[in-house]
């Protein structure tokens, strides 16, 4: 990871630990993962569903580098909370409108952690009958546990640390920031 020192207005007066991606990295993995994409998915309705609301600037940003049909939709999943134990389903609290019966899913998150969230979601829409779900994920820390299904196309590993930025919020602040960093503490 990178130091810097230089002052960001965006950061509430709080200083950046260390730039983990900056937006120049970012920029050039997300033109590489949207080649790959693009070459996974040949034929077949392609339906682009960002997990809300970590997710919002990566896909933004993914789209745009995809050179192929496809729709998009959100999904907004039940928060665990606190719980340590998982539940065993997760609730969706916004549902895509579109049917997701015979298409191509690929699944966008920010960061994979545990894996609990995705396992749980990816168990749930198995159930409305897609043509195949995927994941990409911008971020992974390679410590899932709960996931069973392969993260198939990932940005970046990520150290083992709470990052912030291009999305990734603390307590909602810094979404807007343009890289992905660590926050001094
Ligand atoms: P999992 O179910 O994989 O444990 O949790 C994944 C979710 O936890 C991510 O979508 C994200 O909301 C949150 N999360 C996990 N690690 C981090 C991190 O380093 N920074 C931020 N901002 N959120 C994280
Ligand atoms: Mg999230």
């Amino acid at each position: 990871m990178m130091s810097t020192s230089v002052p960001d207005p965006r950061l509430k007066g709080r200083a950046v630990d260390r730039i983990a991606f900056s937006e120049q990295a970012i920029a050039d993995r997300c033109r590489v993962l949207g080649g790959e994409i693009t070459a996974a998915y040949p034929d077949g309705e392609l339906l682009v569903l960002g997990l809300l609301k970590g997710s919002f600037i990566f896909l933004a940003d993914l789209v745009r580098e995809i050179e192929r049909p496809l729709h998009v939709d959100f999904l907004v999943a039940s928060s665990y909370g606190n719980a340590t134990v998982s539940s065993g389903t997760v609730r969706l609290l916004y549902d895509p409108e579109t049917s997701l019966e015979g298409k191509h899913l690929l699944l966008v998150e920010d960061i994979v952690d545990s894996g609990r969230t995705l396992q749980h979601l990816v168990t749930l829409l198995q159930a409305r009958r897609p043509a195949s779900i995927a994941i990409c994920a911008l971020l992974h820390k390679r410590i899932a546990t709960e996931l069973q299904h392969r993260v198939r196309f990932v940005g970046f590993d990520a150290p083992p640390v709470f990052l912030v930025g291009y999305g990734l919020d603390h307590a909602e602040d810094f979404r807007h920031v343009p890289y992905v960093a660590s926050l001094a503490t």
